[in-house]
């Protein structure tokens, strides 16, 4: 018998994600040294000094069970934000926390609204429950088309609408305007995702704090004053926005993020996780780097600069490329899965991103100065070989 005929069909037919290629697997089959990886929108700083400190003394206490709430961190959350802890759910990476909210709120035959090209977890919550989801074409500049996922959700009765921003893989930002637009004309019954997992490297005059369209009333300020009073204390019930300890807090490896939203949205959230979902590492490390403001700021600072360096290099080159507000930029090249695999050759590794519907298209992490450098220069060469 075929052991995969007893997983439900919406289970068969996921195709699995594409993790960007690890350095020792390129290492073990190229046998090379000195690789560089800019596949998978990490810290090129590493982490913070104050969260590595805390890792090592949260080691002391391991073998112990974690806090299964998380109060110390949820702590260092509500002095940060000023929402109350049942707004908070704490997850294993932000990856954890997407699904949370589907498996929360989403059974079999529900349907979901996320944008083509959007980060590819969308679709896999939206499927491992039996889900369906409902890719919706995206603007030009491979941007999300709120309109048309505003009417998408309404049309379609859908439950729940999964938005990035900035999105991953092709780094386009939507203002906080076209968001509250968005929100204002949505039923509050559609949940809405809000994944913030660039938020940190947002330029100072993109910034937006979709917090406050959460908060209570309780003396703290609320969104936008001309907004609907119907909707309640909070503006938003329906958000949930997620953040992710994995990008510019330089925590990757160590899985952990949170999502706001409404105590009731964050109930049920807590009844899906897994009681310790978070580990005690990571929660001390987290609260560490929440502390650290002036890591973050180096680096957003290292990010600007990177950015600059390598979309330079780009139009340099004469290659076309998405204007990133994320740590990654996407650039159209001819032949991108044998541009790709010339760059592993070339020891950079890079992100292919055709299961995004981006066939002709790369997406590189903005990396160290010498790394953005080494990239270009193989990249370089590899067009100067006429691999692409
Ligand atoms: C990286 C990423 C995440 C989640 O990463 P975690 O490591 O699971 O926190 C979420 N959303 C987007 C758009 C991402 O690129």
């Amino acid at each position: 018998m075929n052991y995969c005929d007893l997983a439900p069909s919406y289970i068969r037919s996921i195709a699995p994600y594409q993790p960007g290629k690890p350095i020792s697997e390129l290492e073990r089959e190229l046998g090379i040294s000195g690789i560089i990886k800019l596949a998978s929108n990490e810290n090129p700083l590493g982490a913070s000094p104050a969260a590595v400190a805390a890792m090592q003394n949260a080691i002391k206490s391991i073998a112990l069970y974690p806090d299964g709430n998380g109060f110390e961190l949820k702590d260092a959350l509500v002095k940060r934000y000023g929402v109350a802890h049942a707004s908070i759910t704490l997850g294993n990476g932000s990856n954890d926390l997407l699904e949370l909210a589907a498996r929360a709120f989403l059974a079999p035959g529900d349907r979901v609204v996320y944008s083509a090209h959007a980060f590819a977890v969308y679709a896999l919550a939206t499927q491992a429950v039996g889900a369906t989801g409902i890719s919706v074409p995206a603007a030009a500049g491979f941007g999300h088309d709120l309109p048309a996922m505003q009417k998408a959700a309404r049309d379609n009765k859908v439950k729940m609408v999964f938005i990035a921003n900035p999105n991953n893989p092709t780094g386009t930002f939507l203002s906080a305007d076209d968001l509250l637009v968005f929100m204002r004309g949505l039923p509050p019954e559609i949940l809405v995702v809000l994944d913030e997992a660039y938020n940190e490297y947002l330029p100072e005059d993109k910034r937006y704090d979709s917090v406050s369209w959460l908060r209570t009333g309780n003396g703290e300020a609320v969104g936008d004053p001309s907004a609907s009073p119907s909707r309640g204390l909070k503006e938003f019930p329906n958000l949930i926005i997620s953040r992710t300890f994995s990008k510019a807090y330089g925590l990757a490896g160590l899985r952990v993020g949170y999502a706001l939203a409404h105590e009731q949205v964050t109930d049920m959230m807590n009844r899906v996780r897994q009681p310790f979902n978070v580990n005690s590492v990571a929660q001390a490390a987290a609260v560490a780097a929440l502390r650290d403001v002036s890591f973050v700021k180096k680096t957003f600072e290292l990010n600007q600069r990177g950015m600059q360096q390598i979309t330079d290099g780009l139009a340099k080159l004469g290659l076309e490329y998405i204007p990133s507000f994320g740590n990654f930029v996407a650039f159209r090249i001819g032949n991108a899965t044998a541009m790709y695999r010339r760059l592993l050759e070339l020891g950079v590794i890079v992100r292919p991103i055709a299961n995004y519907d981006m066939p002709d298209w790369l997406r590189v992490s903005i990396g160290l100065e010498s790394e953005n450098a080494k990239f270009l220069h193989a990249l370089k060469q590899a067009i100067n070989e006429k691999v692409a």
